[in-house]
């Protein structure tokens, strides 16, 4: 965020976190915003019995920097901030945060899905995708001289729509160009981060640098897992802190933390440990501690504790949350 970062000074690192943060769908975008959260409305708003468009929203540096301390309090030293185009993306205010807490924020860039993005964006072509994209990460981000150190989230859905394959596109020739990794966020279908990984390859993508979001909203059987991590693409666990079997936005039955830590193990135990990472996408207020949920501190205030208590060696939780964000993070 503040400029280069050595690879060795990384530590524990969260791959996929919103800090500052706008994802109201667009259709929601003039709503109100809904009541205020409370304590005694937090469940019903976290089970979508409400519609609190407020809650996906977050501008707040004071608040997050707090949420941000307690991470750090508890061990926690970078994290992956992905808010990029269509989530409305402050690199000043992500700066200030870094320069407030100590954190090492390493930034994102390109475009989120296609309906949160500028209509403007529809007529453009890849070329300018991957020019932009690659300048956010050589000179600068939406306007100021903070550079992005890592690509994405790059918003993709099902059907998955002509501008969000020519972003992805764009997004491949600014890794070839730059060497940052791509972080991908695939729409709510099984197969899916399928599809995208082998679009990744067929399009001269570097697959290891490739890393698929939200899994576990999105697969939910091993054998599926196994052929997708068997691409080589990196998997990610990102929803760490919804422990609630119901899911607001597809039918679908995920897992809590002990039931991702299962599909971790299964990966492990078919060689895939290098291409694990974790983290909690935080983009709702109700998952910050003030507003009664986990934070950015639970993986390691709750999961590494957990981890250990299933069986996860040190040098397992070691390589998911520092060696593969090192890599990954690491320009090549
Ligand atoms: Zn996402």
């Amino acid at each position: 965020m503040t400029g280069l970062v050595n690879p060795e000074s990384i530590g524990l690192t969260l791959m996929h976190e919103h800090l500052i943060w706008d994802a109201r769908p667009s259709d929601w975008r003039a709503s109100e915003p809904g009541p205020e959260i409370q304590l005694c409305n937090c469940f019903r708003i976290n089970y979508a019995r409400l519609k609190v468009p407020r809650n996906f929203v977050c501008r707040s540096i004071e608040i997050v920097s707090q949420e941000v301390v307690k991470m750090i309090e508890a061990g926690g030293r970078t994290l992956v901030e992905l808010s990029c185009g269509g989530l409305a993306p402050d690199p000043k205010g992500l700066m200030q945060i870094a320069q407030k807490t100590g954190a090492q924020i390493v930034m994102g860039c390109g475009y989120y899905q296609d309906s949160y993005q500028d209509r403007a964006n529809e007529s453009r072509s890849i070329d300018s995708f991957a020019e932009e994209i690659t300048s956010q990460i050589v000179e600068g981000a939406w306007g100021t001289d903070v550079r992005a150190g890592i690509i994405g989230e790059i918003g993709c859905q099902v059907p998955w729509t002509a501008l969000e394959r020519r972003v992805l596109q764009g997004a491949l020739i600014a890794q070839a160009e730059t060497g940052a990794s791509v972080n991908i966020h695939p729409g709510r279908h099984e197969d899916q981060p399928q599809q995208i990984a082998e679009f990744v390859v067929g399009n001269g993508g570097r697959i290891d640098r490739t890393i698929l979001s939200h899994i576990d909203r999105t697969i939910f059987d091993v054998d599926r897992l196994l052929r997708l991590a068997d691409t080589g693409c990196v998997i990610e666990f990102d929803l760490f802190g919804q422990e609630q079997g119901y899911y607001p936005w597809a039918n679908i039955e995920p897992p809590n933390d002990a039931g991702r830590l299962r599909l971790i193990r299964a990966l492990i135990k078919r060689g895939h440990l290098d291409r694990v990472v974790i983290s909690h996408d935080i983009c709702q207020l109700t998952r910050l501690t003030c507003y009664g949920g986990h934070g950015y501190v639970h993986i390691y205030e709750n999961v590494i504790p957990l981890m250990r208590e299933r069986g996860f060696s040190e040098r397992e939780i070691d390589a998911i949350l520092v060696d593969n964000p090192k890599r990954l993070l690491t320009f090549v």
